[in-house]
């Protein structure tokens, strides 16, 4: 499938704000996963956040799999972020259905980490042997160690730490392609 076709299915589903990076400028880093661990009051509460996810240097190793990756970026209120699953409710759907098609079009390495934490369930038991939407519950790319300020400067995207929750923010959904 070429890049294009790749970029039909993704208007398809409505992601209009994207940009291609090459899978070696996604930036992981340890100091991402110090900060989840030392600094997160939510570090424990998810099962698809740290410490249920792989190891920094298996996130190296996984990334370094991939040929092609695509950045997506979405642009919303601060508050969104934790008072409003909603927002995302219907993005991820679209995200999920979009690494589907692509599955399906031959992509079968082709997987998406969510623009947010997972909003699935009110009483999330933080284990991820005990998560009760295994197939679709996917960790973000910071959950990953991705560190998002360096990464997504390399493809001229936006993101700043905002202070006023009135304030729009970028997110960014990681899409691995090929
Ligand atoms: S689907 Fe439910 S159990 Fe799984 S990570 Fe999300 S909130 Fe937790």
């Amino acid at each position: 499938m070429k890049r294009e076709d790749v970029e039909t299915l993704l208007a398809e589903y409505d992601f209009e704000d994207f940009r291609w990076i090459a899978p070696e400028d996604i930036a992981i880093r340890q100091w991402v996963r110090f900060m989840c661990v030392e600094s997160c009051p939510g570090y424990g509460k998810k099962a698809v956040c740290p410490p249920n996810v792989p190891a920094i240097e298996e996130c190296e190793r996984f990334f370094s799999e991939y040929n092609a990756a695509i950045l997506i970026r979405f642009e919303m209120n601060a508050h969104h972020r934790d008072d409003d699953p909603e927002v995302f409710k219907d993005i991820d759907q679209r995200l999920l259905k979009l690494e589907e098609r692509l599955f399906y079009e031959g992509h079968q390495k082709a997987i998406v980490f969510p623009a947010t934490i997972c909003y699935r369930c009110d009483d999330c038991p933080g284990r991820r042997d005990l998560c009760r939407h295994k197939e679709s519950a996917r960790p973000t790319p910071e959950a990953l160690g991705v560190d998002l300020f360096e990464t997504v400067k390399k493809v001229g995207y936006p993101l700043k730490i905002v202070k006023d929750m009135e304030e729009t923010m970028n997110r960014y959904a990681l899409l691995m392609v090929d």
